[in-house]
């Protein structure tokens, strides 16, 4: 990944405790499947876990889908774990729904597709893709519901680290957007280490 950051996905994490076959996998995929929020006696175990791997601590870390409520966000804290900056991409629900309806996964490669918008390159690949349990019209709109009631209590505890990315725009756009800001930032540390050392 550019940056050399670990990206810690809350959900791919969940996906992998599900296939390992274990209680707390069984347990998780009943509240996904409802498009529920995961009990933070497992999620938050285990992204802290992960995020106190030797890679992680080196490297530094991109935290996808977590906190996704506002005790998720004080248990972080209270590990002490503190972001330096809160992204907050806005996309407009109908393309939202439609970008997850759409998406595939390659099971051999990891790699994401979209039916549309990102196509495989071969009729191969095309046929070992699979989808996620969750990503049907019906679940990704209990999986909004969900998203509303908690995003303000989140949005609320990081309003000082907080950029907006406009995400209706493609990949690339976005990640300019993205890549801009993550540029200021590291150039202010730089500056600032820079001035401590004078
Ligand atoms: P995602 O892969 O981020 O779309 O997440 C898929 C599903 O995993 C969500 O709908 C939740 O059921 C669960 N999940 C992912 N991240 C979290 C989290 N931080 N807290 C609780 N549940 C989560």
């Amino acid at each position: 990944m550019q940056y050399g950051l670990v990206h810690v996905a809350a959900g791919d994490l969940l996906r992998a405790e599900i296939a390992s076959g274990s209680e707390n996998g069984r347990r998780a995929r009943e509240y996904m499947e409802q498009g529920q929020l995961v009990p933070d006696e497992i999620v938050v175990m285990m992204v802290k876990e992960r995020l106190l791997q030797p890679d992680s601590k080196e490297k530094g870390w991109l935290l996808d889908g977590y906190p996704r409520s506002s005790s998720q966000a004080i248990a972080l804290k209270e590990l002490g774990f503190k972001p330096d900056l809160f992204i907050l991409l806005e996309v407009p629900e109908e393309i939202l729904v439609e970008r997850v309806v759409g998406r595939r996964l390659d099971p051999i490669t990891g790699k994401i597709y979209h039916l549309k918008y990102s196509r495989p390159e071969t009729q191969e690949i095309v046929s070992r893709l699979t989808q996620r349990f969750d990503d049907t019209e019906e679940k990704v709109k209990l999986r909004l519901n969900t998203h509303h009631q908690n995003v303000e209590a989140v949005l609320s505890m990081y309003e000082d680290i907080t950029i907006k990315v406009d995400g209706s725009v493609n990949k690339e756009d976005v990640f300019t957007q993205i890549d801009g800001a993550l540029t200021q930032l590291l150039d202010k540390r730089q500056a600032t280490s820079e001035s401590l050392a004078a």
